[in-house]
């Protein structure tokens, strides 16, 4: 690799080691020239199945968007990213384990609601109220009735 900051052809790896529970490789650089450091990342280039929309129509997945849901629905509530994190980490991983190239929205709808139970319960209900005024409606009553079955 080129080293950023002078241009030299090529850098040294002074050290290497595995980040994010091993998916990751860290590697910090120095540049035999200008002697200047920098870090790379190193992940594996894993394709996520294509969604397919309500209405049928085909999207590439979006972390972010995924990403975005959470953090919607956990606002102001007592979850750190890193466990928004490791949800999402959850989810594609299963999603990919599904080994198809195309998976609907519902289904990803499910897996995050389902982690989100798992997370908080107020941010599971807000998701799920929107979520499921889509879907339906009986089915959410269900899950709020076994909800508050539960807690008393
Ligand atoms: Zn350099």
């Amino acid at each position: 690799m080129h080293c950023p900051f002078c241009g030299a052809s090529d850098t040294k790896v002074i050290d290497s080691r595995l980040v994010a529970e091993g998916n990751q490789v860290r590697r910090r650089r120095e540049c035999q020239q200008c002697g200047e450091r920098a870090t790379t990342y190193e992940t594996a280039e894993l394709l996520m199945p294509r969604v397919i929309k309500q209405d049928g129509k085909r999207e590439p997945f979006n972390e972010d968007k995924l990403r975005n849901g959470f953090i919607k629905a956990l606002e102001k509530r007592p979850v750190g990213i890193e466990a928004i994190e490791a949800a999402i980490d959850r989810i594609k991983r299963s999603l990919r384990a599904t080994c198809e190239r195309e998976v609907s929205s519902r289904m990803i709808g499910e897996r995050v609601m389902k982690e989100l139970r798992d997370l908080d319960q107020v941010a599971y209900v807000r998701f799920a109220s929107v979520y499921r005024s889509f879907e339906d409606i009986s089915e959410f009553r269900e899950e709020i009735d076994r909800l508050e079955k539960k807690r008393s």
